[in-house]
């Protein structure tokens, strides 16, 4: 382990250290105008995250240490990265997000935190820092929090009991690809077991009433372990059936400084795109992972939306959308849950014939239309390609 270098920075000096190395945390989703969900970094320690049901929430991303004993070798806080070390008091901590929240410059709190020196000692302190804020001052907005490895159930029922959201970072999609990322972390029982005790305290709370989490997310790094797409989203697939994730997060892998992954290649922010739809496509739109158009090895298209691509290979018959079940609607690229719903509701009222009534639902016209029938009639642009 690398030595820490003893000194003991003032509040603020914690704040740039801890909020900056924060930031070095890759959770940032590609920026187009219906994936931008992640956390898109907008000064210093404060983030904008797109808000479930629309609009931006800035949230105050911070690590309660940047020590670790850990050396993850694609990771910034790893042990192994000579850099100065410090730690929030849970007290310190939860002051100084009280006062950026008192000045309505943060909505909420995301906090992470490298673990030191164990799992347990770690999850403690940061919900020491929740716990000042929820009991002590009152706080009851929006909380994100990082579940820790390896924690023991009491330390999680505690973070589910106390955090809006709850998230572990599963980083790969098995031990085997997870043991080149992160050699001394263990996948089934530290990570997707830990997991499962928060999905399963969860149900719980919510069957008895009792307040929980809302949300339990992860997240993968892409590109560093040899990992294909198909080992992702089966993964993924996977954690929606058995964990009731939320969703998950890419971070597509960018090489640190100084650390044993320097010299890989980072990768094409593009991948982190396609597995960000292809996972809406497992949540949202029925879909399977093995229907996904993943090429010999495992890969998905990257010139084209996989849901495209999907329908280019096996959406042979138009789809009428006077009479398509809901679940066949979603199949149709250019139609979301949201239109889906729109266009069920509207034929109703009367029936669909052209494609400005479409476009009116919501409905992305130019990628719908070479496979869908209005009252029997192709559109223009599907007659040209059929
Ligand atoms: S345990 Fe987490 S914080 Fe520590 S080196 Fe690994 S990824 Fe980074």
């Amino acid at each position: 382990m690398d030595a820490l270098i003893k000194v003991e920075p003032d509040i603020q000096q914690k704040l740039a250290i801890l909020g900056a190395e924060a930031a070095e945390e890759q959770t940032d989703a590609p920026a187009t105008q219906s994936i931008q969900r992640g956390i898109r970094h907008e000064t210093g320690f404060i983030y904008g995250a797109q808000k479930t049901g629309g609009g931006t929430a800035r949230l105050f991303k911070v690590l309660q240490t940047n020590a670790c004993r850990f050396s993850c070798p694609y990771c910034f806080t790893s042990c192994a990265i000579k850099r100065q070390r410090t730690t929030f008091k849970p007290d310190e901590l939860a002051t100084t997000f009280i006062s950026l929240s008192q000045q309505r410059r943060v909505d909420g709190l995301f906090l992470s935190s490298g673990i030191v020196p164990d799992a347990d000692t770690t999850m403690e302190k940061m919900l020491g820092t929740v716990e000042r804020l929820r009991l002590k001052e009152g706080y009851a907005g929006y909380i994100h929090l990082k579940l820790i490895p390896g924690a023991s159930r009491d330390l999680i029922a505690r973070a589910v009991e106390l955090a809006d959201r709850v998230s572990l970072n599963l980083e790969a999609p098995s031990q085997a690809r997870l043991s080149e990322l992160a050699p001394d972390k263990e996948f089934a029982g530290d990570m997707w077991g830990r997991m499962a005790w928060a999905a399963e305290l969860i149900r719980r709370a919510r069957a008895e009433g009792r307040p929980a989490a809302r949300s339990l997310t992860t997240q993968f790094v892409v590109g560093a372990a040899g990992e294909s797409d198909c080992e992702l989203l089966e993964t993924v697939q996977r954690a929606h059936r058995e964990l009731g994730l939320w969703r998950a997060y890419f971070s597509a892998f960018k090489p640190i400084d100084r650390s044993p992954f320097s010299d890989q290649p980072a990768e094409d922010p593009a991948r982190a795109l396609r597995l960000y739809q292809s996972d809406f496509m497992l949540r949202d739109y029925g879909f399977r992972y093995d229907e996904l158009p993943f090429d010999a090895d495992g890969l998905l298209p990257r010139d084209r939306t996989p849901k495209q691509v999907w329908a280019e290979r096996n959406l042979h018959d138009p789809v009428e959308l006077n009479r398509a079940s809901r679940s066949a609607l979603l199949r149709v690229p250019g139609i979301g849950p949201k239109s889906a719903d729109k266009i069920i509701a509207a034929r109703r009222e009367a029936r669909l014939r052209d494609m400005s009534q479409l476009k009116a639902l919501g409905v992305t016209t130019s990628w719908a239309a070479p496979y869908v029938l209005l009252d029997g009639r192709a559109s223009a642009v599907q007659l040209r390609l059929w």
